[in-house]
């Protein structure tokens, strides 16, 4: 997996003052990834930028650098009292100074299996490089991996979406011994074990449906009729393949 840089040379993007990000916003787009690159470099836009990009082939663009603040989830200080995450409501300053935002490419939250796969590498790649940066860690929890709309519910309650895979990203970011909530790594095991039961389900449909055939092949018909003429069978229907083809077999030899 490997960022393409796709920067912003113009504008929006500021200093972090100091602050050293803790905490992983994500987002939706509400657009394709072509618009998402178009906007974010459009030297007419002054009012918005995001670190990352990942589109739902699973590519990932990069247009602020995690050093700088890009302008993704800014709140006002009379808008503080909004945010519903509580290390929002903690820190009581501009959370694009302590955050990095990910868009996703899309419109309701729903990522393809690529871009979740992306998006997924992307939060541990974030965490390593401030790690490695700054000496800083922090853990791929529900309180430092958010939404916006937890940042703004007034503004932007469905960024990134009612569709957004939340409980898996989770689950996904979390060591198993160590997550934040057991149970949604056991309703992820077990809609998994259901899929696995379906397809083997499936499987041996197929398989007794190849070795249990409903008719005669045409192949064997000859052969069948002799071996019932000569009293070797009396149930010709519902043979396997293997067995019309032993009959052929016996017929060819001179046996029936
Ligand atoms: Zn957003």
């Amino acid at each position: 997996m490997d960022i393409r840089w796709v920067g912003n040379e113009h504008t929006n993007s500021s200093s972090r003052q100091g602050y050293v990000p803790f905490v992983i916003v994500n987002h939706i787009s509400a657009g394709t990834m072509a618009s998402m690159d178009y906007w974010f470099t459009d030297p007419g836009n002054r009012v918005s930028s995001a670190h990352f990009g990942v589109s739902k082939t699973g590519t990932i663009h990069q247009y602020v650098a995690i050093e700088r603040m890009a302008w993704a989830n800014g709140l006002s200080s009379d808008q503080m009292s909004w945010a519903t995450a509580p290390i929002v409501r903690q820190m009581k300053v501009n959370p694009n100074l302590y955050t990095v935002s990910i868009e996703h490419e899309g419109m309701d939250g729903a990522l393809t299996e690529a871009q979740f796969q992306a998006s997924v590498w992307l939060h541990r790649y974030i965490q390593q490089y401030i790690l490695d940066k700054w000496g800083k860690d922090f853990p791929l929890d529900s309180e430092h991996v958010i939404g916006h709309f937890q940042i703004n519910p007034v503004n932007k309650p469905n960024c990134p979406g009612p569709q957004f895979p939340w409980k898996r990203l989770y689950s996904a970011l979390t060591p198993s011994e160590g997550g934040t909530d057991p149970m949604a790594n056991l309703t992820d095991r077990i809609a998994a074990l259901e899929m696995e039961t379906k397809q083997l389900e499936q499987r041996l449909k197929q398989l007794e449906d190849y070795f249990q055939m409903d008719a005669i092949p045409e192949w064997a018909r000859a052969s069948v009729d002799k071996a019932v003429q000569s009293g070797l069978i009396d149930t010709p229907l519902n043979g396997s393949y293997d067995f019309y083809r032993l009959l052929v077999i016996l017929d060819r030899k001179g046996l029936l």
